[in-house]
């Protein structure tokens, strides 16, 4: 038995480790001391009530005979009407139109962001943005295809656009993206959807934080340009949408239109996944379903609201302190960079000593990533406020 060699090539990830140890040991060392953490990718709101009150319905629903659900049904790759109706209704909202054999319900973005690279060969070359989502890379590395990246920086506002004298097969795009919170204008997901038509290379489309979106000039899925059935697949998630982080529930977009070396992608991805996926749980698909209900929508709206708040908070504080940032608009990420020429790590040992507030240093998201540092919105109002102002008094020393 031999092992995949490929997983030797991985980088230790020690970046949200070394987070986690830095920040126990100053507790350890400092137990009067309250820290605070904007460091967190992870919600903090609970479910909707609506969704609370359709799991319990389905709950009751398995506990009788006329109405019990074993595995899902076959034709939809496992995913219930109600969940893919629902799904097809928030795309027709943004004027998309799919069909439900484009759906599939998965178990969240992060699973199929790696998983659709079965249906690609290894020999394709994927191009990815520096800062970066890590677990784009490491799924790659896991597979040996050559990684090549993309520059995002200040001077493009860590969107960076594609070089037509770059060759890739397999591109992945995040907007609104994390760590950078910078999203892409529908114009300018246009030039990436050209640029893969003209190359025949595939857009993996992450549209996770896809419900932060309010400026009407960016894009809430790749869909919303022209040509693009023809060159993305879309990962999405009720994750950071819902709270589902805990509950785990997203959906992959395979369109019909999607063809390359004569063979449609929909029905590979759908022979990968009744191979080696037997679907979401009645229970969570019917919450996910509740999510885009009128009443549903309501309310994860004024959850979504309620971490937009706190972005502006996070943003207004920067604003004041005249601290370059991007996203905060349109993402639940402020992507800051470090005072007075500081190092990613240096601005995060100096904020966790003398303001107790905890970030992420950005130099862990790639190269590009030094000298910048990650603050989240999905903490509570009141530690929000708390460590703006302690940020806010520190830096205007
Ligand atoms: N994609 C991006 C860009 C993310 O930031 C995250 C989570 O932080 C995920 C995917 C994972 O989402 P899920 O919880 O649906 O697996």
């Amino acid at each position: 038995m031999k092992i995949n060699q490929c997983f030797l090539d991985l980088k230790d990830s020690y970046l949200f480790a070394t987070v986690g140890r830095k920040t126990a040991e100053y507790k350890k060392a400092h137990p009067d001391k309250d820290v605070i953490r904007l460091s967190i990718g992870d919600v903090t709101r609970p479910l909707a009530p609506a969704v609370i009150t359709a799991m319990k319905k389905a709950v009751e629903d398995m506990a009788s005979v006329t109405t019990f659900k074993g595995y899902g049904p076959d034709q939809t790759c496992y995913g219930y009407d109600a969940l893919l109706d629902s799904i097809l209704g928030s795309y027709s909202r943004k004027g998309v139109t799919l069909e439900k054999g484009e759906v599939f319900i998965s178990d969240g973005a992060k699973s199929d962001c790696g998983n659709i690279l079965d249906i690609l060969s290894k020999d394709n070359i994927v191009l990815l943005p520096d800062p970066v989502y890590p677990a784009y890379a490491d799924a790659n590395v896991m597979a040996g295809r050559k990684i090549i990246y993309a520059n995002a920086n200040e001077a493009n506002g860590f969107l960076p656009m594609p070089d037509k004298k770059v060759k890739a097969d397999i591109i992945y795009i995040c907007s609104p993206n994390n760590p950078t919170g910078a999203a892409y204008t529908r114009e300018q997901l246009k030039a990436w959807v050209d640029y893969a038509k003209s190359l025949g290379a595939l857009i993996l489309y992450d549209a996770a934080y896809e419900y932060f979106v309010t400026d009407s000039s960016l894009a809430r899925s790749i869909y919303e340009v022209e040509g693009a059935k023809e060159c993305a697949i879309e990962i999405c998630s009720y994750s950071k949408t819902a709270g589902f982080t805990g509950v785990r529930c997203g959906y992959t977009i395979v369109p019909y239109a999607l063809m390359r070396e004569g063979v449609s992608l929909n029905k590979l991805w759908a022979r990968r996944q009744s191979t080696k996926f037997n679907g979401v749980s009645y229970v969570t698909q019917m919450g996910a379903a509740a999510v885009f209900s009128e009443e549903g929508e309501r309310q994860i709206t004024e959850n979504i609201a309620y971490y937009r708040e706190n972005a502006k908070i996070i943003g207004d504080t920067l604003d004041e302190l005249g601290i370059w940032y991007t996203g905060g608009k349109n993402s639940p990420y402020i992507w800051l960079k470090c005072p007075n020429g500081m190092d990613s790590w240096a601005f995060f040992d100096y904020l966790l000593e003398e303001a107790n507030v905890v970030g992420t240093p950005g130099s862990g998201f790639g190269r590009n990533g030094e000298g910048f540092f990650r603050l989240t919105a999905f903490g509570t109002k009141e530690n929000t406020q708390e460590a703006c102002r302690r940020i806010s008094k520190l830096l205007k020393k």
